[in-house]
């Protein structure tokens, strides 16, 4: 279905823009409220902000050292201490990357060669899929159980109450993952708290999940930045499972955490050798990003859990503002236990293929919201879920709402 994009190598066609680049511009094109692209309204921290730019105005504008400022380093390692109880030696084993993104590309790049297999969780978040195939490996998904669709909505009753219900959470069943595993398998990629399917994986499966690496000498990369921003159950990194502190790269980044997804200040934490071999991609990837806002990011890290706590529960409140409007409007929605994303199925409301629905909503509706389809390879099973962003301002969701009150005259 997809057109030859000129110059582009072979190994890339197909990709085009993603879905959320393509999403937040129908979004500004209607000025329609945007609940598909993940990036909050707010600013960060205040101490975040004030350290950024007393760092610009003392002179911290060259490069960093490759790995990261050593403030910043620092900072992560007691944060992984004191949140997860993981020791990392912020010298040989913390690198500062610029993002998240870019810590999962060094760390595919590095350690694949061509033809090794990286099993990944579907849906699948894109940019793994993207740099999985510019290291030449192969990407083997292991798709997650959708939640069992619920009952339609009879339309609105003439008494303005009844609501939908609420959708079961997304599942991953580990006999899967184990049946994805084979000769070739050098990575499993995981990303819990889930986007976008809002799902966080408890114990007993990251214990599962550990043993299968362990019995099948598998490095993990954990691609955990939305481990603040969990509303049941607990994050767990899986460098805390039997056998894996040694055979994981955990990944993480202040773009969520401390609302500042334009800074673009992540970081990965792994053994020496590991983090060796991500460090000599890294160094040839961006060398060294955004100095001044690692020092921003170092003074949030430090201000402990007063802030690291704030985002998770002002979150749950969105989520839970969210979800009861879309139930409300008859839209079966996950009430998911952590990221900034919630699902709902549009069946429910008549609309059977979410993607599109997503095209329509911007001018129809004036919400933008991306497909669930846009995640998987074979949209079947999950056509009609569309996923919902909920780091937006109480107001921004009200009014999201409000615009979605047309839904109802849809269905009814
Ligand atoms: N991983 C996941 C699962 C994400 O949702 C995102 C988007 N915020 C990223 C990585 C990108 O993180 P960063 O902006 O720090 O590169
Ligand atoms: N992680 C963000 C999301 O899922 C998008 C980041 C991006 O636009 N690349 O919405």
């Amino acid at each position: 279905m997809s057109v030859r994009a000129p110059y582009l190598a072979a190994r890339l066609q197909g990709f085009g823009t993603t879905i959320f680049s393509e999403m937040t511009a129908l979004a500004v094109a209607h000025d329609a409220v945007n609940l598909g692209q993940g990036f909050p309204d707010e600013n960060p921290p205040q101490a975040a902000l004030d350290a950024a730019k007393a760092a610009m105005d003392a002179g911290h504008n060259q490069y960093a050292p490759g790995p990261g400022v050593p403030v910043l380093r620092q900072a992560i390692a007691d944060h992984q201490q004191r949140v997860h109880g993981l020791t990392f030696d912020p010298d040989d084993e913390v690198t500062v990357t610029f993002g998240a993104t870019e810590a999962v590309a060094a760390t595919i790049l590095a350690l694949c060669e061509v033809g090794d297999e990286v099993v990944v969780l579907e849906p699948t978040y894109d940019a793994y899929t993207a740099v999985i195939a510019m290291a030449g490996a192969v990407e083997r998904r292991v798709a997650l159980t959708p939640p069992a669709p619920v009952d339609v909505w009879a339309g609105p009753d003439p008494d303005g109450g009844g609501s939908a219900s609420e959708l079961d959470a997304w599942h991953l069943d580990v006999d899967r993952l184990a049946a994805a595993i084979g000769p070739r398998t050098r990575v499993l990629l995981l990303n819990s708290p889930h986007n976008p399917t809002g799902t966080v994986l408890d114990a007993a499966t990251l214990d599962a999940i550990a043993a299968l690496c362990v019995e099948h000498d598998l490095i993990a990369v954990t691609d955990e930045v939305y481990e603040h921003l969990v509303y049941d159950g607990e994050h767990l990194p899986l460098a805390t499972r039997a056998g894996m502190r040694e055979r994981t790269v955990t990944i993480s980044s202040a773009g969520k955490t401390f609302s500042c997804t334009g800074w673009k200040t992540g970081w990965a934490c792994a053994s020496p050798a590991l983090s060796s071999a991500l460090r000599t991609t890294k160094q040839f990837l961006s060398f060294a990003g955004g100095t001044p806002l690692q020092h921003g990011v170092a003074a949030a890290l430090e201000a402990g859990p007063s802030l690291t706590d704030r985002v998770g529960a002002l979150h749950r409140q969105r989520r839970d503002l969210l979800v009861d409007g879309l139930l409300e409007l008859g839209v079966p929605t996950t009430r998911s236990a952590g990221t900034y994303f919630v699902t709902g199925d549009l069946s429910a409301v008549g609309f059977d293929d979410g993607e599109a629905f997503c095209r329509q909503a911007p001018e129809a509706f004036g919400v933008a919201a991306v497909p669930v389809s846009a995640f998987v390879r074979d949209a079947a099973p999950v056509r009609s879920l569309v996923r919902f962003a909920i780091c937006k301002d109480d107001a921004v969701l009200a009014d999201g709402l409000e615009r979605l009150a047309g839904l109802r005259t849809v269905a009814g």
